[in-house]
Order: C-alpha cells, then sequence, then structure tokens
C-alpha cells in the first residue's frame, strides 16, 4: 500500500492519527500544499493572510519536513492549489490511501472536494478528527445539533462525563528506502507576494513556527519558568510573553495538538502544582473546543450578518471608520494601542482583542464581519472557528448569553494602570 498524509492544520509528528495510520502503508508520503487562495483577497479588501502568519507557516512547514526526514518519510511542497498538484501526485505516485485531519468550513470542503474529484474513485480519503480535546466520538452529546448556547453548560458536561484521549505514540523510523527523491522545495515570503520584514522588538510573541519551537515553549513555560502555576493571575495582561501560554499559533496550525497540552498540564499538576491556575488552562481549551462545536453545528451560519443568532442590527461600512480603527486613529487609546500592535506583530492579547472587537461592533457599530476578516488577515493565530466564533460572541450575534460591551476608558484604568502598554504602542510609530 502506497499512502499519502495530506497535511493541512495539523503540521506535526507526535500526536498526529493520519500519521499514525498512513504508517502502516509499505510506502509513506507526507504533501503540503501552500495555496495560492490563501494568499490572495478575501471578501473584505483584506489579503486572507499576511505576511505575520505566512512567515510562521513557512517556519512550521521546514520544521516539519526536516522531522519527517528524520522518520525517512518525503515531504513534498509546493505553492499549487491542492487540486492542481495533489492528483497528479497520486497517479504518479500510485497512492491508494490518502489520510487527512476532518475540516469542515467552506473552503477546507472546497479544497478536499475539489481533490476527490479529480481522482480514481479506487483512491481512500481518510479523515481523522485530529484538531480537538475532547474527540466528538467522546463528547456526551449524540449529534452536533445538542450542542448548547451557552459555553458553562457544554464545558461542565464534558468535564463530568467526556474524557481526553491519551497521546499517540510517535510513528517508528522507517527504512532509509521510503526516502524516495524529493526536489520540492518551501517558498518563501517573496514566492507568496509578501516582502520580508523584520520583528517589532515590542512583540509579545518573539516566536518561531514549528513543532520544536511549540514544545519548546511548553517546557519554558511549564517546567522552567512554571509559569503555568500562575496562569490565571496573569492571563488578563497585556505586554510580554510571559503572561499566557502564547501556544494558539502552534495549536492553530497543528504544530502542537490540544491532547498534548492537556497531558502536560496534568503532569505538571502531578509532579510541581495543581491549583486553579493549571486548571484554568484547561478551562481554555475547553473554550477552543467550544467553538469548534459551535461552527460544527452552525456551519456557513458563522459567517452571516446574522451570526448563529440570526440577529438583525443596523450595522454600517464606513471606509473611514475602517481606516481609523485599523491605524489606531479612533478617540479611543487603549484601543489605538491594541490596534497598532496587531499591526505591527500580528499578535494581540485577549484582553485586548475583545476590547476591540466590541468597540468596532458595538460602538462603533460597524459590520462585525469587517472587522473579523481584518483579524483573519493579520493575527499568527488565525483560527477560523475561534476568530469567527469569538467575533460573534462580542458582537452580540453569538454565543453570549449576557450580550455584554465593553467599557474601554474603564478597561484600560484596570488591565493597564500605568499606562505601560499604551505607551508602549502610541508613542511614535511608523504608520
Ligand atoms: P492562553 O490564555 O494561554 O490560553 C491557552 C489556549 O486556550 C490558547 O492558546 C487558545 O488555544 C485557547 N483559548 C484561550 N482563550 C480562548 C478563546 N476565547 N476562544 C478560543 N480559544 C481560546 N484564538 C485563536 O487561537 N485564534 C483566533 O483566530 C482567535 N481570534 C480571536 C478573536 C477575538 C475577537 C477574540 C476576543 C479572541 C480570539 N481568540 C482567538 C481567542 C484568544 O484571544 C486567543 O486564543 C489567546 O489570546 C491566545 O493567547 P494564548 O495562547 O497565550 O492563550
Amino acid at each position: 500500500m502506497n499512502n499519502l498524509i495530506w497535511f493541512r492544520n495539523d503540521l506535526r509528528i507526535a500526536d498526529n492519527s493520519s500519521l499514525n495510520k498512513a504508517c502502516s502503508g509499505d510506502k509513506v508520503m507526507g504533501i503540503y500544499c501552500f495555496d495560492p487562495l490563501l494568499f490572495g483577497m478575501g471578501d473584505y479588501g483584506f489579503r486572507k493572510t499576511e505576511r505575520f502568519r505566512a512567515r510562521f507557516l513557512i517556519e512550521t512547514v521546514i520544521q516539519l519536513k526536516e522531522n519527517l526526514k528524520k522518520l525517512n518519510i518525503p515531504l513534498f511542497v509546493y505553492l499549487d492549489s491542492p487540486k492542481n498538484r495533489i492528483p497528479k501526485f497520486i497517479h504518479e505516485h500510485g497512492i491508494q490511501n490518502v489520510f487527512l485531519q476532518k475540516e469542515w468550513t467552506r473552503d477546507e470542503n472546497k479544497a478536499r472536494d475539489a481533490v476527490i474529484a479529480h481522482v480514481p474513485a479506487s483512491v481512500n480519503f481518510e479523515e481523522s478528527y485530529d484538531q480537538f480535546l475532547f474527540h466528538p466520538d467522546d463528547i456526551p452529546y449524540d449529534s452536533f445539533q445538542q450542542i448548547p448556547k451557552v459555553f458553562t453548560e457544554f464545558r461542565k458536561k464534558c468535564e463530568t462525563y467526556g474524557k481526553v484521549r491519551p497521546t499517540l505514540e510517535s510513528p517508528k523510523v522507517r527504512p532509509s528506502t521510503n526516502l524516495v527523491e524529493n526536489n520540492s522545495e518551501v517558498p518563501s515570503l517573496k514566492d507568496l507576494g509578501l516582502n520580508n520584514f523584520s520583528i517589532d522588538t515590542r512583540t509579545a510573541f518573539p516566536f518561531q513556527g514549528g513543532e520544536t519551537n511549540a514544545q519548546e515553549r511548553v517546557q519554558d513555560y511549564f517546567w522552567e519558568t512554571q509559569k503555568l502555576a500562575f496562569y490565571k493571575k496573569t492571563r488578563n495582561g497585556l505586554m510580554g510573553p510571559g503572561y499566557s501560554s502564547k501556544l494558539s499559533a502552534w495549536l492553530a496550525n497543528g504544530s502542537i495538538s490540544a491532547r498534548t497540552i492537556y497531558w502536560e498540564v496534568k503532569e505538571f499538576e502531578r509532579v510541581v502544582r495543581k491549583n486553579q491556575d493549571t486548571y484554568w488552562l484547561i478551562f481554555e481549551l475547553i473554550w477552543r473546543d467550544f467553538f469548534k462545536y459551535v461552527s460544527l453545528k452552525h456551519g456557513n451560519d458563522i459567517f452571516h450578518i446574522g451570526g448563529i443568532l440570526n440577529r438583525k442590527y443596523k450595522w454600517k461600512t464606513s471606509k473611514r471608520t475602517t481606516e481609523s480603527w485599523i491605524s489606531g486613529q479612533t478617540t479611543e487609546p487603549f484601543i489605538n494601542a491594541n490596534m497598532k500592535e496587531i499591526a505591527h506583530t500580528g499578535w494581540m492579547s485577549n484582553r485586548g482583542r475583545q476590547n476591540v472587537a466590541s468597540f468596532w461592533s458595538r460602538v462603533l457599530e460597524q459590520d462585525w464581519r469587517i472587522g473579523a476578516a481584518y483579524f483573519e488577515s493579520m493575527l499568527l493565530d488565525y483560527d477560523v472557528h475561534s476568530n469567527w466564533g469569538n467575533w460573534m460572541y462580542n458582537s452580540g450575534v453569538g454565543n453570549d448569553p449576557r450580550n455584554r460591551a465593553f467599557n474601554s476608558r474603564r478597561q484600560a484604568e484596570r488591565y493597564d494602570p500605568n499606562g505601560k502598554f499604551q505607551a508602549l504602542w502610541l508613542q511614535e510609530t511608523l504608520f
């Protein structure tokens, strides 16, 4: 059997179901496509992937290729659409089985269906849900339609009746004959139509992409500095790498699995300390699962103006307002500081994200989807479910039972009492 792993948002070798399944074959190969569609313009006039996440992805794929090579598994990398490349590859290499992570949102479905339509029916596609903490087969709901609207209900039930699967054993090194010739190369930023750039020294996310770097972050945040033991107290911070785990970007492209993080927390609790703070990291991972289940339940509604509630608000769309929000020139210094941060680094804290989203949709009353699309373009850690789910939540068209709006002045007094964060970003910048 010749098996192919079609890597998408599961860019790791540890705890990877598709890779493990593929390794039962005689020949095993991997493929990754930098789909030009993801680097083109999106529906709201922003590039779908800006330079920050593009570079992080390049770093990730380089590391994946190296790590797979150590297992004698070649990774073929192309700057081309899956539809153009994968059927050809399947034909040339006599592939019988294709293993891939199961995705369900619009663009991902389209890409998969286009590939399937262009290969013989005898080629078997096996998809695995591999991005969850609680696997869909292990949650206490019979169908996705039963997923509740309110997070707390979901969390409590999963904590009581759900289970987190153990991580998979890493696959064994294959015979060197598995390593066929591979001249494919990982594209550069320039190949993707983007300019090179240097990292802003003020960034709270000074990390690079890749599975090894994700593991190093866990090592540092959990074991060396033991910051995990204070996570709940610091997680609303705004400055520097230490206030939260910063694992989101690696989780988003699958460089590390949620299960790996969960079991590492459990080990930390066993060896070092178990407290509210250690629990809270798991609590946040359940939020991540929740938004995935919300999108499984509601499908494309998460991209619609009325959201999953089908609410009808009078949304405005002003170009000038958009520009002033993006460039950090609104009337609110706290909003401006956060918007400058994302523009210069591709990163913004959770506190910042909630505030700028609320300001955009509740105060300025602008179409929330424009804000979400801007985040999609800029964020290092963009994840379709977390982004659109959180945007709906903060815009009154999603899962917030209290339907709250933030007062950014009061938020600044509380979370940036000395104004240090605002000073960091509002001093003379290059805009
Ligand atoms: P930590 O505080 O260390 O949390 C650990 C992990 O839990 C995170 O890495 C993340 O995977 C998960 N998590 C934490 N908070 C949330 C949350 N509210 N929703 C879902 N998962 C959560 N997160 C993304 O990963 N991708 C996005 O595209 C994204 N867009 C967002 C847009 C808006 C408007 C808002 C308000 C939040 C968004 N978030 C998104 C959630 C959250 O802000 C980030 O996950 C978090 O700031 C990442 O930092 P961290 O890894 O240090 O998180």
